[in-house]
């Protein structure tokens, strides 16, 4: 018998299977109990303090409790707190990323996965070092200065070294005012040795889905290859920090198993890295399972629809509010919308799924990793933020000026944000537009910088980012940050 144990560093005991059934006993409880339901929102909302502001979050069994309430009028209560909080600490900027597919090599067998080991009518494709020049020229072209990059895990065809070795390039490709300036890195769980490697690569974040966090479904969900491992794979994250990762990335794959459950093990994932390494995970990713080649999402019995969707936003919104929050181009623009107002800070824009996505004409599907819902360009997805109200960032300087884990959390926490994230979204979005942008976004840009610039509370730091702008458009002097 396993005792549940945050700090422990064996996964059965922070992802305590008693736990979660014991919270989604006491969920179900009391989803209707209006004076508990009252008190944990009470104690989500933020509150003011003499520098800005600050938010308590909420436990796993709390968050749990407002997931599983269906009251109408509190469901609307927990939007508008998790829309507060989302403007508190993130403000109306959306940071933009693209993912860049370096290999579909696979000696996994995960089900819902069109890489896996068995598919023999996906074209396998890794690209050449050359290749990975060229995607990065066309990703650059767009705009793009974050990537993400994602692989199959294959000890042969995409060693460590590969990743390595395709990570010096991307941040090597310097074409016309063009600069990849933060990796993340979406890989397979590995050794803390090769997370010490990524780190001294320079990566941002380490992202790795979790999938799902029942055990037996994991197990039965990868039947055969390295990922069957349930334990290793979900200590992972613990590896990767002792390494030296400060930034790591959850995620649940929605729609495998009962999104309670995932939801319950997903806050006690984020409560555990707190309880043993002092710091949250710095972002949260929601992927839903997406029909692909030889994938049938209706093969799994638990799709969730937009508004348990939108509910479970909301929900971590609530739960951890310090903790960025990524949607990608699996999901439409519709759901993307309402998503962003309910929490999202990150999201993907003109992605390609393919190995070797970005150099063709045609996007091309015969190596895509998922349908992609969304399929608009950068421009597009930039204009249509701005046209929203939100700030399209490129922003990388918090991990470039060293503030990240813990450093990160007291920026977002000390109130500095107006004066720090704001102008180097501003000078960011004018690398955009002057470099990249459509007439039309440019127009819309530049009238959005003006309105936004006067928000900037420290006279200095609005003088500065407005000399900063003047420089983007009339040199080649690029990269300022706070
Ligand atoms: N191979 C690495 C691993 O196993 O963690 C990471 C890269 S994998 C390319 C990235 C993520 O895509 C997976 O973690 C999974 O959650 C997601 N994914 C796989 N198949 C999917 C599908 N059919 N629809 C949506 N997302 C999918």
């Amino acid at each position: 018998m396993t005792t549940y144990n945050p700090k422990s560093r064996i996964a059965e005991e922070f992802i305590h299977d008693g736990e979660i059934q014991e919270t989604l006993r006491y969920a179900e409880e009391n989803k209707r109990n209006i004076p508990l339901i009252d008190a944990i929102l009470e104690k989500a909302r933020p509150k003011k303090t003499e520098t800005g502001c600050t938010c308590e979050g909420l436990t796993h069994r709390e968050a749990s409790v407002l997931l599983a309430c269906d009251i109408p009028e509190k469901i609307e209560e927990m939007y508008r707190i998790a829309e507060e909080i989302k403007l508190a600490f993130y403000g109306n900027r959306i940071v933009l990323f693209a993912p860049l597919y370096l290999s579909n090599y696979c000696v996994n067998g995960c089900l819902y996965c069109p890489y896996h080991a068995k598919n023999k009518h996906i074209t396998r494709k890794k690209l050449t070092q050359e290749e990975v020049r060229q995607e990065v020229i066309a990703l650059q072209d767009m705009g793009h200065k974050r990537l993400a990059i994602e692989a199959g895990e294959d000890p042969v065809n995409n060693p460590i070294e590969y990743i390595l070795e395709c990570i010096q390039t991307i941040y090597s490709v310097n074409h016309k005012n063009g600069a990849i300036r933060r990796v993340n890195v979406n890989i397979a769980a590995t050794t803390v040795e090769n997370y010490r490697k990524l780190k001294e690569a320079g990566i941002g974040t380490y992202i790795l889905f979790q999938e799902t966090y029942h055990k037996e479904s994991y197990e039965q969900l990868h039947p055969t290859g390295p990922k069957h491992d349930y334990a290793y794979h979900t200590e992972a994250m613990d590896r990767a920090m002792d390494g030296g990762i400060d930034d790591v990335g959850l995620g649940v794959l929605f729609g495998l198993e009962r999104y309670k459950y995932e939801f319950a093990g997903l806050i006690m994932h984020a409560e555990h890295l707190e309880a043993v390494h002092g710091v949250g995970p710095h972002t949260i990713s929601v992927p839903r399972v997406k029909r692909a080649d030889d994938i049938d999402p209706d093969m799994f019995d638990n799709s969730i629809s937009d508004d348990i969707f939108a509910k479970i936003i909301a929900c971590i919104r609530l739960a951890v509010p310090y903790t960025g929050m990524i949607i990608s181009t699996r999901e439409s623009e519709s759901v993307r919308k309402q998503a962003l107002r309910l929490g999202i800070s990150q999201i993907s824009g003109g992605s390609r799924t393919s190995v070797g996505g970005y150099t063709e004409e045609e996007r091309p599907h015969d190596s895509e990793q998922f349908d992609v819902s969304d399929q608009r360009t950068l421009d597009e997805v930039v204009q249509w933020l701005m046209e929203g109200g939100d700030i399209p960032s490129f922003c990388t300087a918090c991990y470039r000026e060293g503030r990240t884990g813990d450093r990160f959390m007291s920026l977002c926490k000390s109130g500095q944000i107006l004066n720090c994230c704001h102008p180097n979204a501003l000078m960011t979005l004018s690398e955009y537009l002057v470099d990249y942008a459509t007439d039309r976004t440019k127009e819309i840009g530049f009238r959005l910088i003006e309105q936004e610039l006067q928000r900037i509370p420290n006279e200095k730091v609005r003088n500065i980012a407005t000399e900063h702008i003047e420089d983007i458009k009339h040199s080649n002097r690029r990269d300022f940050r706070f």
